[in-house]
């Protein structure tokens, strides 16, 4: 493989490696030998001493897989998928002193996006010399509705410690040509997207176009799910904080059904279409009985059904904790036609409060079953407290290097990519791969056995 060469595949032994191809710019051009490209800043960058390995090279790639079977029961793949390592690259395709840079957020807050905002800003300033950077206001509606906010280290100092996006955020508003004229016209050579799996398909469309139209401008986004929904990459940014806080509410549900006869803490938590910080919270904080997701489906009524389960659950113990992921059971709620077709502003469908209704079933299935005998149900949503709270220290450190390691991939020319870590090594991969990659909880895997095997809930599967 041919440094400078990101599209040719390796063999070892009889492994062949294949590097996930990255666009790179300029448009609709293989890497030129010729191309003018300019001397990494960091050469000359006080604090740094690059030596022998500080460069990445097209040639360093992570591998997708990294756990086999080497028994020969399962045929070995004959192609082993790679991704091009994220980090500094020697020469650059950008001039930093030239370079106008746009920063945006998209979809709902996520602990984290100021944190990823801020080290855009300082890296791209500091590591980079570019000093034209700016915030897009208010999502991908910001292009053509407002003014840009001129950015800088001084003015971003204290915005990691700080909750939502400083610069704020909206769903809707995608409207591509008004988007890319306004690329155009504020002659931005990069773009940063931060946002969730409808932000990236909205910056695929916009890659889609740039590429269309030849321009040389760098298109890079930053996934941000705290439902930790996007596949490909280890994880997502701000979801540790959210099992962090999660785990908060769990515990509060906890004390509030311990002190009451027959005390029932139900605590709904983000997840429309994975149940990861249901998951998590419920393992790291052992307080919880049954944890009910979005892909297991769960019954009320009946044997093995959550009434009778949570009977014996009040019998033995005289009080039980339920964790519900928004997205679990929305197919048993009824619903009216108006609800059916109901969308948010992207588009996405709403979702019907699952707590509240469980709430209300678990109060009509006592006074039936229990008439004249004592429950409390205490209900705690602690959705908008957990989205809003800044990003706890380990998501901090994961913010600054998902930054750095897109700064470094845009400033090399690389466009229509994601930056993020797979097995724990940071690597470029194309937008598209990562807009469409679901990550549902494996209920067939050890983590979801580990969580009954701790609770020891129903598994739901009618016999
Ligand atoms: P969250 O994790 O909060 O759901 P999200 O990025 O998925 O984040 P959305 O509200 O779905 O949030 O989308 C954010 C932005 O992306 C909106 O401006 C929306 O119009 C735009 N968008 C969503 N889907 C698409 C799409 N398929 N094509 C173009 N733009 C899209
Ligand atoms: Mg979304």
């Amino acid at each position: 493989m041919a440094a400078g060469d990101d599209e040719c595949t390796a063999s070892v032994g009889e492994i062949t490696i294949s590097p996930v191809k990255v666009q790179r710019l300029p448009h609709l051009t293989h890497y030129l030998p010729n191309l003018k490209t300019f001397p990494n800043p960091l050469d000359r960058n006080q604090f740094y001493r690059p030596s022998d390995g500080f460069y990445i090279s097209p040639c360093d790639v992570i591998l997708r897989q990294i756990t086999y079977d080497l028994s020969g029961i399962f045929p070995l793949p004959p192609s082993h998928l790679a991704y091009h390592r994220a980090g500094p690259r020697k020469q650059i395709f950008f001039d930093p002193s030239m370079i106008r840079v746009a920063i945006v957020t998209c979809g709902g807050l996520c602990p984290g996006l100021n944190t990823v905002i801020r080290e855009l800003v300082v890296g791209l300033w500091e590591l980079y010399g570019v000093r034209q950077i700016y915030g897009i206001i208010a999502g991908y509606r910001g292009f053509y509705s407002f003014e840009p906010m001129a950015l800088n280290p001084k003015l971003v100092e204290d915005w990691h410690k700080r909750g939502g996006s400083v610069l704020e955020t909206s769903r809707g508003g995608f409207d591509l040509e008004k988007i890319v004229n306004s690329i155009k016209d504020h002659e931005f050579d990069q773009v940063y997207v931060i946002g969730g799996d409808g932000t990236m398909r909205g910056a695929v469309t916009i890659f889609d176009e740039i590429c269309r139209q030849k321009l040389n401008v760098s298109i890079a986004g930053i996934p941000k799910t705290v439902d930790n929904d996007i596949s490909i990459i280890d994880r997502s940014f701000g979801f540790q904080t959210a099992v962090e806080m999660a785990q908060q509410a769990i515990s509060a549900a906890h004390v509030e059904a311990e002190s009451a006869v027959n005390g029932i803490g139900l605590v709904k938590l983000m997840g429309r279409s994975t149940g990861h910080i249901a998951l998590h919270a419920t393992l790291s904080s052992r307080d919880v009985d049954c944890c009910l997701i979005p892909e297991n489906e769960f019954y009320l009524e009946g044997k093995g059904g959550l009434f009778e389960f949570l009977e014996q659950r009040l019998k033995q113990n005289g009080h039980a904790v339920l964790v519900v992921a928004e997205g679990a059971g929305q197919d048993m709620i009824p619903r009216s036609d108006a609800q059916k077709k109901e969308t948010d502003e992207s588009g996405n469908p709403v979702f019907l409060d699952i707590g509240r209704w469980l709430k209300s079933e678990l109060k009509s299935w006592w006074d039936r079953d229990h008439p004249g005998e004592l429950v409390t149900i205490k209900y705690i949503d602690p959705m908008y407290m957990v989205r809003a709270v800044p990003a706890n220290a380990t998501d901090n450190l994961y913010c600054t290097l998902l930054a750095h390691s897109a700064i470094h991939g845009v400033m090399a020319g690389y466009t229509g990519f994601v930056s993020g870590p797979i097995n724990g090594n940071y690597a470029y991969i194309p937008i598209a791969e990562v807009a469409n990659a679901k990550n549902p909880v494996n209920t067939m895997d050890h983590k979801w056995a580990w969580v009954r095997s701790v609770n020891n809930q129903p598994d739901f599967i009618k016999r």
